[in-house]
């Protein structure tokens, strides 16, 4: 590629950053990042009405969490008003757009009788200059500005993931590129920015294909019939499990959401990436081979399928590898919203006996409330379970356990012992041993969980629940 390629994201602050758009930014990213180029985000807040100052705070945040670092930015729109007041003005001046004084009513009325004629919906031209000539505008009423489209040829252009597209220019009406009160429409601010930021690749959802026609139409406007346009990609939508977009319908669709819930930013990334994409059969991998990777040939054209499974796979798989101290870090605040105190066995040593087996972060927590949660077994499952030889065999354990060298392996040597002595097998101790010590039928291997429990945590735990039944 001759150019430096230069990719943005343009989210609209009206509420979450949703997974859809997050994908779009991740492909946009590891395209310029892939190419040596540069990233941009751009904050499109012309909707003053729905846009927040808390969106934009919510669309930074995922950005950060997700580690989608940008070279620009972020640029807001509402800071570019005079930038596109001023193209209006080059557009109204060329003859390229124009004021139109048509009144919500009149367009309704318009509108209705096109249908009536069995005709689709359009704006019909009235205020162009050569049918308006002569005609005194209405007073009191702020114009719009439209954009004077071509009425004949077709706009083509080789979709970067759809390949080639074209509409014809008969298709097309006069769009509004700036309200009445000056504020400039999506469909044309997109291009001013994109042109000012010498946008090479427009990577965005396919929700945008129809605008697209209406963009180039613009861009050619305003810098020439011959000029070079950014490339259009146009990435396929995500769906959920019944085949319907992606929606809250499906659970969570809020970057932000993931990170509440313990995913781990990496899984969440790597996972995204898999939307849409693929390297073979890799399912993991890492940021720099993404970027190693990453092209638009491997882009699916068909649209890509969530899958919640296979995320919450994957982020147990970066949970596994993840640092017993980066883990204890993000683990802590969700023992402490659980109701634990973590007090007593290191929370990093908990960590890695339970990383292999937690999904989630969330899970980890409520794991980790086996050392740090009240002990509190339940009456009926501790009469269950400590009863007969088993029970016998854990008063046994209780006794002998202040003899032994309280490590992992005295411990499973005591149990084997206990075993031959009361002639049972491991899951009659083991089980009836662990709902006297944690008030849970299963835990990571029992030797392991009552050495980092601690001597004297077992005993006052074996003592209590053996007091009680
Ligand atoms: N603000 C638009 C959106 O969020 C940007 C679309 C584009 O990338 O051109 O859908």
């Amino acid at each position: 590629m001759t150019s430096t390629v230069r990719t943005r994201i343009a989210p609209s602050p009206t509420g979450m950053l949703h997974l859809g758009t997050a994908r779009t930014a991740l492909f946009c990213w590891a395209f310029a990042r892939h190419h040596g180029g540069r990233f941009i985000l751009r904050i499109e807040d012309t909707d003053l009405e729905r846009s927040t100052e808390e969106a934009v705070q919510v669309i930074l945040d995922s950005m950060d969490w997700l580690g989608l670092d940008y070279d620009e930015g972020p640029i807001r729109q509402t800071e570019r008003l005079a930038r596109y007041r001023e193209v209006i003005d080059q557009l109204l001046a060329s003859g390229h757009a124009y004021r139109c004084y048509a009144s919500r009513e009149e367009l309704d009325e318009m509108r209705a009788a096109q249908m009536a004629r069995g005709e689709k919906p359009r704006y019909d031209g009235r205020w162009r200059p050569e049918r308006a000539a002569g005609r005194t505008p209405p007073s009191g009423v702020a114009p719009v500005i439209r954009f004077r489209n071509p009425d004949a040829g077709e706009v083509a252009w080789n979709d970067l993931v759809k390949g080639p597209i074209a509409i014809a220019n008969a298709e097309l009406d006069d769009l509004v590129i700036a309200r009445g009160d000056g504020v400039p429409t999506y469909n044309f601010a997109v291009v001013v920015d994109d042109i000012d930021m010498a946008i090479t690749h427009v990577l965005r959802g396919d929700d945008h294909v129809n605008n697209t026609p209406r963009q180039i139409n613009i861009y050619r406007a305003i810098l020439g019939p011959g000029a070079e346009l950014p490339r259009f990609g146009h990435l396929s939508m995500i769906l959920g499990p019944d085949g319907q977009k992606l929606s809250k319908r499906h659970g969570a669709v809020s970057v932000l959401q993931y990170r509440d819930d313990g995913f781990l930013p990496e899984a969440l990334f790597n996972y995204l990436a898999r939307l849409g994409w693929s390297h073979g059969d890799d399912e993991k991998f890492s940021r720099a081979q993404l970027v190693e990777w990453f092209d638009l040939d491997h882009v699916n054209r068909a649209p890509a399928q969530y899958n919640l499974d296979k995320l919450l796979w994957l982020n147990g798989e970066y949970i596994k590898e993840a640092d017993d101290g980066r883990l204890a870090h993000l683990a802590r605040p969700r023992i402490e919203r659980l109701g634990g105190c973590v007090a007593g066995p290191p929370l990093e040593a908990v960590c890695a006996l339970l990383k292999p087996r937690a999904r989630t972060l969330a899970e980890l927590a409520e794991e980790a409330m086996l050392f740090y949660g009240p002990h509190a077994p339940d009456a009926a499952l501790l009469a269950q379970h400590l009863a007969g030889a088993s029970r016998a065999a854990v008063q046994a354990f209780a006794e002998r356990a202040p003899t032994i060298d309280w490590s992992k392996a005295a411990i499973a040597a005591l149990l084997k012992q206990l075993l031959g002595e009361f002639g049972i097998k491991m899951p009659a101790l083991a089980v009836p041993l662990r709902v006297a010590v944690t008030g849970r039928t299963q835990t990571p291997s029992i030797d392991a969980v009552l050495e980092l429990m601690g001597r004297d945590a077992t005993l006052a735990r074996l003592r209590a629940s053996l007091g009680a039944h």
